[in-house]
C-alpha cells in the first residue's frame, strides 16, 4: 500500500472553544471546555492528490478516503471492509410517494450488519496506532457489535455497556467476538453514566458517541459517498434517524471539507432528522427553536438507534438542521413497524426499524408540503433487518 498518499491530519480542535489537541495520546472530550473535539486536516494538500479520478481506482472502503482519514500510519488500519454500500433508486416505493429521485443508501451490508461499522473501524484503527489498548462504550445495541468485532480483529479489549432490554442478537454478537458484555438496567445513558465511572478510575479509554473524535470521522464517510456516488454532486435532502448524531454531524463535516477542498459549491442538501414519538429530545428542541435539548424522560421505542434520550452533541445536531434549512420530525410504533416492512417487501432491501421511521417520515412530509416530491432525497437504511427478528413479521 506504499502508493497510497497520506492522511494530512493535523489535529483535533473543539467545536465550540478552538482548543487543539493532539492526536497522538488518547483524547476524549475538550480539556478546556469539555465538548465534541473533531479532527482537523490539511485540505490544501489533500486537495492535491483528492479527486474523483484519483480515487476511481482506490479499495472500496471508507479508506479510499485516506487524505482525509484520521490514520497517519496505514498499517495501523483495522478493517472488515466497511463502507462503499450501495445507493439503490427504489423505483416501486418512489411510486407510492410519488416521487421519481427517492434512494435508499443500504448500511445493513456493512460488515456487523449496521452503519456502526465505519465508526468503529475509525476507532479501533486510531486506538491501535496510539497503542491504547482497551476500549469501552456505552450503546443501544449495534455500536457494540461493532466495537467487539473490531476489538477481535485488532486485538484490543472491548466492553460494552447495554440496556438489558437491547435485542438479543445486538447482546449475543458483542459475546461471540469475545468483548466484556455488561448489561445495565436502564437506558443508553445510564450505560453512559456506568462507562464513564470505570474510565474515570482505571486506564479504559471511553468511546461514547461523540465524547471520543474518531467515529464521526468514520461515519463521515458516508458524505463522500453520496457525493461521489451522485458523480460529484450532492442530494437535495438526506433523512437521518437520529441517535447520538454521529453521522449527521460527519455528513455536514465531509460536506464543509469537499467545498474547501474545491470539489462542491456551498448548497447543502437539507438535512432532515426522525425520531420517535417515544424519545425525541432533538425533535422537540428544534421546534423549540433552542441551541440544547433537554434529557427525554422514559425514553421508549422499539428502533434501538434512536433510543438516546440526551444526545451528547444536542448543540452540533440542531445547529446543522438550522444551517442546513433542515426539519426534525416524529413518527410513531405503529409507522416505524410498517415502514420497516414496507420498505423490506416492496425493495427486497433488509429494512431495519431505524430505517422504517424514516420511510414514515417521509411520507408526512410530503403529504404536509414539507419537502417536496421532486426533491432527490436519500433514506439511510442504517441497518439490517436480520438483527430484528422478532420485529419482521407481523404476528399471526
Ligand atoms: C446508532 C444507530 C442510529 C443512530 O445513529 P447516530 O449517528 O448515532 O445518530 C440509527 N440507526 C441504527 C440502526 C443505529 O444503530
Ligand atoms: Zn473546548
Amino acid at each position: 500500500m506504499s502508493q497510497q498518499p497520506t492522511s494530512t491530519l493535523l489535529y483535533l480542535e473543539c467545536s465550540i472553544c478552538g482548543e487543539r489537541h493532539d492526536d497522538r495520546i488518547p483524547q476524549t472530550t475538550c480539556t478546556a471546555c469539555g465538548r465534541v473535539l473533531l479532527a482537523r486536516y490539511d485540505l490544501e494538500a489533500a486537495q492535491r492528490t483528492f479527486s474523483r479520478e484519483s480515487l476511481a481506482g482506490r479499495v472500496a472502503s471508507i479508506w479510499r478516503y485516506w487524505e482525509v482519514m484520521p490514520i497517519r500510519d496505514c498499517a495501523s488500519v483495522v478493517t472488515l471492509g466497511e463502507g462503499m454500500t450501495p445507493l439503490l433508486l427504489t423505483e416501486r416505493l418512489g411510486k407510492t410517494l410519488g416521487m421519481e429521485q427517492l434512494f435508499i443508501k443500504d448500511e445493513g451490508s456493512n460488515p456487523t450488519g449496521s452503519f456502526k461499522a465505519r465508526g468503529l473501524a475509525a476507532t479501533a484503527s486510531k486506538a491501535v496506532e496510539i497503542g491504547t489498548r482497551k476500549l469501552a462504550l456505552p450503546t443501544a445495541g449495534n455500536a457494540g457489535g461493532a466495537a467487539a468485532a473490531y476489538g477481535a480483529r485488532g486485538g484490543l479489549e472491548i466492553y460494552v455497556a447495554m440496556p438489558a432490554d437491547a435485542p438479543r442478537t445486538m447482546k449475543d454478537e458483542v459475546r461471540a467476538y469475545g468483548a466484556t458484555l455488561d448489561l445495565v438496567d436502564g437506558l443508553i445513558s445510564d450505560a453512559g453514566k456506568r462507562v464513564a465511572a470505570l474510565c474515570r478510575d482505571s486506564d479504559w479509554l471511553d468511546i461514547a458517541t461523540l465524547k471520543e473524535p474518531y467515529r464521526a470521522e468514520g461515519k463521515k464517510t458516508m458524505g463522500y459517498e453520496l457525493w461521489e456516488q451522485f458523480d460529484g454532486e450532492l442530494p437535495d435532502a438526506i433523512l437521518y434517524p437520529i441517535g447520538g448524531g454521529t453521522g449527521l454531524v460527519g455528513m455536514w463535516k465531509a460536506f464543509d471539507e469537499l467545498e474547501t477542498m474545491g470539489l462542491i459549491d456551498s448548497r447543502r442538501p437539507r438535512m432532515i432528522v426522525v425520531q420517535a414519538t417515544g424519545c425525541a429530545p432533538i425533535v422537540r428542541a428544534f421546534e423549540a427553536g433552542a441551541t440544547r435539548a433537554e434529557p427525554w424522560v422514559d425514553a421508549a421505542t422499539l428502533a434501538p438507534g434512536i433510543r438516546v434520550p440526551t444526545p451528547f452533541a444536542d448543540d452540533l445536531i440542531l445547529d446543522v438542521l438550522r444551517q442546513s434549512d433542515g426539519d426534525a420530525i416524529t413518527v410513531d410504533e405503529d409507522a416505524i413497524l410498517a415502514g420497516m416492512r414496507e420498505i423490506t417487501a416492496t425493495e427486497g432491501i433488509d429494512a431495519c426499524p431505524e430505517g422504517g421511521a424514516l420511510l414514515a417520515g417521509l411520507r408526512e412530509l410530503v403529504a404536509s408540503g414539507r419537502l417536496d416530491r421532486s426533491a432527490r432525497t436519500i433514506l439511510f437504511n442504517t441497518g439490517s433487518g436480520l438483527k430484528h427478528p422478532e420485529l419482521r413479521l407481523e404476528e399471526d
